[in-house]
């Protein structure tokens, strides 16, 4: 019998919100919805038909060189999937690509939309400037499904049958070995109602106080792009985006960022997005609700005048 299988995506036993996108992109497919979870994994709502837990720890089963042995249990338990899903996480990423090179499976990676009528797959290129069309010939084809991008079609299921699988010997070659915390923060970029967030347009760390002095005099919170928080202009706690913070301010003022679909997903839900930008064709100007096509210096100084 045809259906989806579903990588479940785990940490600390919670189950992580992107799954959403795995459960919503499996419905749009529209074949039995199978969920592939670790032991003692908690999760609230159902959202795949039948979930299959498999008698290993989360730190077995996040580890894409164990994941063959597993998936080779579960496929001769209910025969090949038609498709595999991953989130486009980094466990995701590296574990999609790994399962297609382990099986042979065509790969498809960073999936942001599905055509039903045509079964093709979409993916990105260059920050959301273009985009590509794939079709799998031949499966099952192994997906990473971009955060956000499936969610509303995930639907709660009141059926959810659960089975169970046992185990297998973790592979020697990589150990997990923990997990480490991120550095404290000073400030908690997610409850900030204001955050004014700088990118790389900003050009060096010589130019961040006077945007902090902006934040002050405007209320906001200052965070930054990755960039910013890789060149260490700001630190790791005040990034936005898929591997940084999701945020959801009342405003978010954007200087010098381009909009890279990483940064998109961390602050596209905000209630009203403002991006200064000197590029007209930079991608934030499409998710902002003002757009300021202007040198963000200038943009700065004037409204710090203004502010007094
Ligand atoms: C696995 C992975 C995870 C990632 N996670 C994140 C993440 O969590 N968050 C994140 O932000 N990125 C993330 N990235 C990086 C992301 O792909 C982009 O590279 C990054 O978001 C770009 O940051 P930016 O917009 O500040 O810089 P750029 O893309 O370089 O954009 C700078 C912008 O500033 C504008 N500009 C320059 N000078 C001026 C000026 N004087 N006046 C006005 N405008 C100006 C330019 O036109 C440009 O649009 C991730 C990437 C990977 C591969």
């Amino acid at each position: 019998m045809s259906y989806t299988l579903i990588i479940a995506e785990v940490r600390r036993g919670v189950f992580e919100e992107r799954n959403l996108d795995s459960a919503g992109i499996a419905a749009l497919l529209g074949k039995e919805a199978v969920m592939l979870l670790p032991d003692g994994a908690y999760q609230t709502g159902n959202i795949a038909d039948t979930i299959v837990k498999v008698k290993v720890g989360e730190e077995v089963f996040l580890n894409p060189l164990n994941l063959k042995n597993i998936l080779e249990k579960v496929f001769t338990a209910r025969g090949n999937p038609d498709v595999i899903i991953f989130t486009h996480s980094s466990f995701g990423m590296e574990s999609a690509a790994y399962t297609a090179g382990a099986f042979g499976f065509p790969v498809v990676t960073d999936v942001s939309g599905y055509d039903k009528e045509r079964g093709v797959f979409l993916k990105s290129y260059y920050s959301d400037k273009i985009f590509g069309e794939f079709k799998a010939n031949g499966g099952p084809v192994v997906l990473s499904v971009r955060s956000g991008s499936f969610k509303e079609f995930a639907a709660e299921k009141t059926a959810t049958r659960v089975e169970e699988i046992e185990g297998v010997a973790p592979v020697e070659g990589r150990t997990f070995v923990e997990y480490v915390e991120e550095e404290k923060a000073d400030v908690d970029i997610t409850k900030a109602d204001f955050l004014l967030s700088v990118g790389r347009g900003i050009g060096n760390k010589d130019e961040i106080p006077a945007y902090e002095d902006l934040a002050g005099k405007l209320k906001a919170v200052l965070s930054g792009s990755r960039p910013v928080i890789d060149k260490m202009w700001l630190p790791k706690p005040r990034q936005v985006g898929t591997s940084g913070k999701t945020v959801k301010p009342k405003v978010y003022l954007a200087m010098g960022i381009s909009g890279a679909f990483q940064h998109i997903a961390g602050m596209k839900d905000s209630e009203c997005i403002i991006a200064v930008n000197k590029d007209t064709e930079a991608p934030i100007f499409q998710y902002a609700h003002f757009g300021i096509v202007a040198d963000i210096h200038k943009v700065r100084d004037k409204l710090k005048e203004i502010m007094g």
